[in-house]
């Protein structure tokens, strides 16, 4: 037996609730894995709360982090005792995640723990620290120099943008942070932004081009504030986008397109290819200041996770969550 977050719906409705599991109920996978850390990312969020239709298989164990040793594998890759680490795949949305004592998974999915990493900081940085990551490295494929100008992150005081900005400023950028919450702008300050601008300047519908002020943008939000921000880009500036927390919808016009040359970059973690990942990881390595994950990151259990999730939902946790899924 092993505890975890079991997500249930049925007659009696949506619910999560920590739960006793047999092995037996693992599902199919060729490497088991005792899970030592999970996280809570926005998707858990939307899981463990039933607020988004990110689960689609019922009973369900959330967490798309995960963190621990190998117990058995029949994957050629993994022996008992490799450290290893997940991220996405659709785990926690259509097989098991982590936010559990134990895991089964593809060996396919799964990543050697990086070196610099203790368990906890590679959960610490998680999906979103990683995403973070892979809007910088699209900023720098797509040419965006530190000297071409100021960088705008929305959802700063979240988990995608805490990251962006610990990482942004490290490499020499400059960085402009957005954000719904005041009370935290010694938080962002402290990760290095430069300034700090109120998240309600984005909310509302824009006008198609506004003065050109960004270089590049990593944006978690959507809707309006991606609009927004697309339309006062630099000419030739570089947005990533990689979230909805503000809506899915993207309400904007060919403008900032066809007479700035904007470049508007899809990011995606879930599936993301195999090498990309390494080499997002390997960067974060090198470029988030292990001080500043320690800023971003506290720790709670496994049944405090669901709480905090709905906490999340809200928009009132800072930085990153980890889950040590043993106490
Ligand atoms: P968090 O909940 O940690 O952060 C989201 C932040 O967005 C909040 O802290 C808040 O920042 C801001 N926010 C919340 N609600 C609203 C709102 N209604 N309008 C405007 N801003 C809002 O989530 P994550 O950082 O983990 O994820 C952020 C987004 O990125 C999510 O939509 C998530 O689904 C997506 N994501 C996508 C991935 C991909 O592969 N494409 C991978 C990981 C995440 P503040 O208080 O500072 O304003």
């Amino acid at each position: 037996m092993f505890q975890g977050i079991l997500i249930e719906k049925d007659d009696a409705g949506y619910r999560a609730s920590v739960q006793q599991i047999d092995d037996s109920q693992l599902p199919e996978g060729d490497v088991t894995v005792r899970v030592s850390h999970s996280s809570l990312n926005y998707k858990d969020g939307l899981a463990i709360t039933g607020k988004g239709p990110v689960v689609r298989k019922f009973p369900m164990v959330p967490g798309i982090d995960i963190a621990g040793v190998v117990e058995a594998s029949d994957h050629p890759d993994y022996r008992a005792g490799d450290r290893v680490l997940l991220n996405g795949w659709g785990v926690g949305e259509t097989h098991w995640g982590g936010l559990a004592q134990k895991a089964r998974l593809k060996g396919d999915w799964l990543v050697p723990l990086p070196a610099a990493f203790t368990p906890q900081q590679a959960v610490a940085i998680g999906t979103a620290g990683y995403t973070a990551m892979l809007c910088v490295l699209a900023l720098e494929r797509h040419g965006v120099k530190p000297a071409d100008g100021e960088i705008v992150v929305t959802g700063a005081a979240g988990g995608v943008g805490s990251v962006a900005i610990a990482v942004l400023t490290k490499l020499g950028y400059t960085v402009v942070a957005v954000s719904g919450r005041p009370a935290e702008a010694d938080y962002l300050k402290q990760l290095g932004a430069a300034e700090i601008l109120e998240r309600s300047a984005f909310a509302a519908p824009g006008k198609p081009l506004a003065r050109e002020r960004w270089a590049g943008a990593v944006d978690v939000v959507g809707s309006h504030t991606l609009a927004n921000v697309c339309a006062a880009m630099k000419y030739r500036g570089v947005v990533t986008a990689c979230g909805l927390a503000g809506g899915m919808d993207f309400p904007s016009t060919v403008a900032p397109f066809i007479l700035r040359g904007v470049t508007l970059v899809g990011i995606d973690s879930v599936m993301c290819p195999r090498p990309e990942r390494l080499a997002a990881w390997q960067r974060l390595a090198t470029d988030l200041d292990p001080a500043k994950l320690g800023l971003i990151a506290h720790e709670i259990s496994l049944a405090e996770a669901i709480p905090t999730a709905a906490q999340l939902m809200d928009g009132q946790v800072r930085g990153r969550v980890v889950v040590d899924v043993n106490r």
